[in-house]
């Protein structure tokens, strides 16, 4: 049978990693344990699953990628290969965190063996998530690599990993592709929507952006972008606003809060009307500014700049930042985002009395 020359299944910016990885391979110089790091939206998970496939499969093509057809490619597919298994947060616990048990039950030569007489792949994700005594357990299983395993850890936040476990491990970091390589990836993948926004929402992820060209998604952006607005405006109660806010999902919303301030700030204009005493510079001139996270919303977003006071508009935005750091699983979510909102209402209100509010 004739095969047709296929186009490379991974993106153009995973294809570097991937060729230094099956070059490790080749060379016989493959890692016991790899740490995958990267931002969010790079495609981390879909170069793992490629190294997944292709170690567990027998029979490769030329390229290293996996043949799809074989014994192994298939179990992979039904999700019941023996030899690949994945450790992830405890779904019971509220935590979030992967807890001792799921890496003890790894330990031990029956744990650490391939049964199909190939790799082992163990798969932590995310890996920042594993709590104190399971960091602990892992760091003496990395201490005793197995032959023939791989133990895979993915973490978007790989600075709150143990230093120990991050040293034991190679690390391999993820990088964007340039906005033109990321627009020539994406524009054919999301017809009907601007590209170039999803891109801009994504901090330059361009699988993020693709997930976010969804119409529901925008349209809730949008929803709570009004009010966002009406709130500093005086047109919406805070905690009205805030009840709202409580539907949506955590970490989309702390992304586009801080995505709006930060822009705002941005967009603050030059001497500010709530600071003039600031040197008169042309900061505000920088007109529909293409480096904005926001650019579609950018005239509203420069309206409201003039409002806000720029330090008490940067303290706000390091609140929403460090909520977004932080472990969100124990979070009075409403509480937060009333008195965010209150603040938020404070912040955009002209003040009497204040030196220079009009
Ligand atoms: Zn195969």
């Amino acid at each position: 049978m004739i095969q047709v020359a296929e186009s490379h299944p991974l993106p153009p910016w995973l294809q570097p990693s991937w060729s230094a990885l099956l070059g490790a391979r080749r060379a016989d110089r493959f890692p016991h344990a790899l740490l995958l790091t990267g931002p969010r939206g790079v495609g981390k998970r879909l170069l793992l699953e490629a190294l997944t496939q292709t170690l567990l499969c027998h029979h490769q093509d030329a390229r290293g990628f996996a043949c799809g057809q074989c014994a192994d490619c298939l179990l992979l597919a039904a999700g019941t290969h023996p030899d690949r298994v994945l450790v992830g947060p405890d779904e019971e616990g509220k935590s979030g965190d992967i807890k001792v048990d799921a890496i003890r039950a790894l330990a031990g030569t029956e744990g650490l063996t391939a049964h199909r007489g190939g790799w082992k792949l163990i798969l932590i994700d995310p890996a920042h998530r594993l709590n104190v005594s399971a960091a602990n357990a892992l760091l003496k299983t990395l201490e005793e690599p197995a032959p023939s395993t791989l133990i895979c850890l993915v973490s978007e936040q790989p600075s709150r990993l143990p230093a120990t476990i991050r040293s034991r491990c190679q690390c391999l970091r993820l990088a964007l592709p340039t906005e033109a390589e990321a627009l020539a990836w994406l524009s054919p993948r999301v017809p009907g929507f601007a590209a170039g926004t999803l891109l801009r929402l994504a901090h330059g992820a361009p699988l993020r952006a693709q997930e976010l060209a969804d119409r529901d998604r925008l349209a809730l952006r949008d929803k709570l972008f009004a009010g966002f607005v009406a709130v500093a405006q005086g047109r919406q109660d805070p905690l009205a606003e805030a009840a709202a806010w409580h539907q949506a999902d955590l970490t989309l919303l702390l992304d586009w809060l801080a995505g709006w301030v930060s822009d705002l700030l941005r967009l603050a204009p030059y001497p500010h009307p709530r600071h003039p005493a600031a040197p008169a510079h042309s900061l505000g001139q920088y007109g529909p500014a293409s480096w904005l996270i926001n650019s579609d919303k950018a005239q509203v977003l420069a309206a409201l700049a003039a409002r806000v006071e720029p330090a008490a508009g940067h303290r706000f935005l390091r609140r929403i930042w460090q909520a977004a750091a932080s472990d969100t699983s124990n979070l009075n979510r409403l509480l937060l985002f009333e008195t965010w909102l209150l603040d938020w209402a404070r912040l955009t209100t002209p003040a009497m009395g204040r030196p220079g509010v009009p």
